[in-house]
C-alpha cells in the first residue's frame, strides 16, 4: 500500500497538523491503493503563508529566470513520464496507453506552450507607440489557489501551475482527493526542478475542507478552479467576502451537429471522442445531433462504433476504455441510463450493468441512446460516463436552437463538408469553443467557456469563442 500522508509546504514535505487518513480507491479493483491525509485549516494556513512570503521574491524574479525553472520542470516531467502515467492509471483508471499518450502528453504540451507563450508575451510595454512613457506592466495576481479535478489530472495541474509560474504567482495546489498521487509526484518534480521554497505548495484535502478554506482565505488573491458546476458555485460564494478573483472551468454538454454531407468518419469519430477516457471529459460531444436524411444511417453507425469499443483492465496496454472513477459516479451513470430508458429514449448499444466478463471494478458499458428529445434528462444533464445521446433535427435553425438550449457553454462541434455552413454555424453556436470536422485545438488556442456563456446564450447576450475548422 502506498502511504503519502505528507504535504509539500515551503519547499519541504511536512506532516499534516492533524492526521486524517483518506483511502484512495483503485477504480479497477474497488480496493484501496493508497493512503493520503486530508488537510485542515492549520495546513491550509501554513501553505498560504509560505506562498505569501515567497510572492515578492518570485514576482521580482526576471521572467527569463521564471521560464528557466519551468524549462527544468519540463525536463524532469519528461524524465519521470512513466511514473506519472502509472500513478494516473492506478488512481483514476485511465488505460495505461492513454495515460502515457494523452494524459501525460497533455502536461508536456501545456508546459511547452507556456514556455513559448511566456517568451513571446509582452510583460511590459507602452500604452501606445506615441506614448512611450505610459507603461503597461503585467504583473502577477498574487497568491493563487489551484483546485483541480481527477478526470484529466495532469492536464489541469499543468495548465494552472505553468501559467501561474511564468506569470510570477506563488501557489497552493489542492488536487482532487480522488487523484492525489499524480499531484504528489508533480510536487516532487517541482522540488527537483529547484523552484524557490514557497513558490509552489501542495495540500491534499476535500472540497468542504481545504477547498473551502482556500476559496475563503484572506491571503489568497485568486482561485483557479476546474470541476463541477456545483463546486464552482460554492467556490464563488466562499470567495465573495474577500473579493478575490475567481476563474472557473466547469462542466459541459457538447452538441455535435452531424449533417448529411459530413465526411464518412464523422459518426464513428464522434462516438470514439465521447467514449474516450470512459466519457469523463468536460468537452465530450455528448449530444450527437443528426440531420434527418442521414439519421437512421447515423444511428446504425453509432451503435456499431459503440459496440466495437472494448472495455477492460487499465493496467493493460491497448485502445480499450477503463472503469469510471468511483462508485458514486458509476451509480450516477446507471441511474441516468435507467432514466433514459424510462423517459422513452431507444437504447441501441450498451445499457445497464457492467460489460460482460467484468464483475468487479467501476466499468460501464459503452452506451448509445437514439430518439433522444431535447427535454429528456439525458439530453440535458452532464452524465460524465460513456453514454451518447443521439437526436434528430430537420433544419439548421432547429439544430442551433436545440444545441444552444443548455446551461452549459463549453464546446460544440460541426461535421459538414460545406465550408460556408460550418463557418455560419460556428458563429451561431454559443460556446467558448467550436471544433469542426475532427480538428483539434492548436497550441495557444483558448480552452474555456462555461455555464456563464451558456446562460448568456440563452439570454441572447455576447460571448467570446475560439474556433477550429479545416
Ligand atoms: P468536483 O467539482 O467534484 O471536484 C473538483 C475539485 O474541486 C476537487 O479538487 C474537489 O475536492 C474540489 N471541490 C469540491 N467541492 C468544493 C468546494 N465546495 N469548494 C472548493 N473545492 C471543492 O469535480 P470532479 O468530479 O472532480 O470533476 C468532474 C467535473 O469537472 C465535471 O463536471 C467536468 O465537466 C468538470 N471539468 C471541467 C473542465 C473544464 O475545463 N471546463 C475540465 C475537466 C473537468
Amino acid at each position: 500500500m502506498i502511504e503519502k500522508r505528507q504535504f509539500y509546504i515551503d519547499g519541504q514535505w511536512v506532516d499534516p497538523a492533524t492526521p486524517r487518513d483518506h483511502a484512495v480507491i483503485n477504480p479497477a479493483t474497488e480496493e484501496p491503493c493508497a493512503i493520503i491525509s486530508l488537510g485542515d485549516q492549520a495546513d491550509t494556513d501554513a501553505a498560504v503563508a509560505a506562498a505569501k512570503a515567497a510572492l515578492p521574491g518570485w514576482m521580482a524574479t526576471p521572467v527569463a529566470e521564471r521560464i528557466g525553472y519551468v524549462e527544468k520542470l519540463l525536463e524532469v516531467y519528461k524524465a519521470r513520464a512513466e511514473e506519472m502515467a502509472q500513478a494516473m492509471t492506478l488512481e483514476m483508471g485511465a488505460p495505461i496507453s492513454l495515460s502515457r499518450s494523452d494524459q501525460v502528453g497533455a502536461g508536456t504540451f501545456h508546459l511547452t506552450n507556456f514556455i513559448r507563450a511566456a517568451k513571446e508575451f509582452p510583460f511590459e510595454h507602452s500604452l501606445r507607440e506615441d506614448l512611450p512613457a505610459h507603461r503597461i506592466i503585467h504583473e502577477a495576481v498574487g497568491v493563487a489557489a489551484l483546485i483541480t479535478p481527477w478526470n484529466w489530472p495532469m492536464n489541469q495541474v499543468t495548465l494552472k501551475v505553468g501559467a501561474a509560474a511564468v506569470a510570477g504567482c506563488t501557489m497552493v495546489l489542492k488536487p482532487s482527493e480522488e487523484s492525489p498521487l499524480d499531484a504528489i509526484l508533480f510536487a516532487e518534480m517541482m522540488h527537483e526542478a529547484g523552484f524557490p521554497k514557497g513558490v509552489f505548495n501542495l495540500v491534499n484535502g476535500d472540497g468542504a475542507g481545504v477547498g473551502t478554506q482556500l476559496s475563503s482565505h484572506p491571503d489568497v488573491d485568486m482561485v483557479s478552479f476546474t470541476g463541477s458546476t456545483r463546486a464552482g458555485r460554492a467556490i464563488s460564494k466562499a470567495a465573495a467576502d474577500t473579493l478575490k478573483r475567481v476563474h472557473l472551468e466547469l462542466g459541459g454538454k457538447g452538441a455535435n451537429l452531424v449533417f448529411a454531407d459530413a465526411d464518412p468518419e464523422a459518426v464513428e469519430r464522434g462516438v470514439l471522442h465521447m467514449m474516450e477516457n470512459s466519457g469523463q471529459s468536460c468537452n465530450a460531444p455528448s449530444r450527437m445531433m443528426v440531420e434527418a436524411p442521414f439519421y437512421d444511417t447515423a444511428v446504425e453507425q453509432a451503435a456499431q462504433a459503440a459496440e466495437a469499443v472494448k472495455v477492460g483492465d487499465p493496467q493493460q496496454e491497448g485502445d480499450h476504455i477503463g472503469p469510471v472513477v468511483n462508485a458514486v459516479q458509476w451509480g450516477k451513470i446507471q441511474d441516468l441510463i435507467q432514466t433514459g430508458i424510462d423517459e422513452g429514449a431507444r437504447l441501441v448499444a450498451g445499457g445497464l450493468g457492467r460489460p460482460e466478463g467484468l464483475n468487479k471494478g467501476f466499468y460501464v458499458r459503452p452506451t448509445v441512446f437514439a430518439d433522444v428529445t431535447p427535454e429528456m434528462t439525458i439530453a440535458r444533464e452532464e452524465i460524465f460516463g460513456p453514454v451518447l445521446s443521439v437526436m434528430k433535427f430537420e433544419t439548421e435553425e432547429e439544430a442551433v436552437r436545440v444545441a444552444n438550449d443548455t446551461p452549459y457553454g463549453l464546446t460544440n462541434y460541426v461535421q459538414s463538408t460545406d465550408a460556408a455552413r460550418v463557418n455560419r454555424l460556428t458563429r451561431l453556436l454559443r460556446s467558448g469553443m467550436v471544433q469542426n470536422n475532427g480538428t483539434g485545438r492548436a497550441a495557444g488556442a483558448p480552452f474555456g467557456g462555461d455555464e456563464a456563456v451558456g446562460e448568456r446564450a440563452r439570454r441572447g447576450g455576447p460571448s467570446v469563442s475560439s474556433i477550429s475548422s479545416r
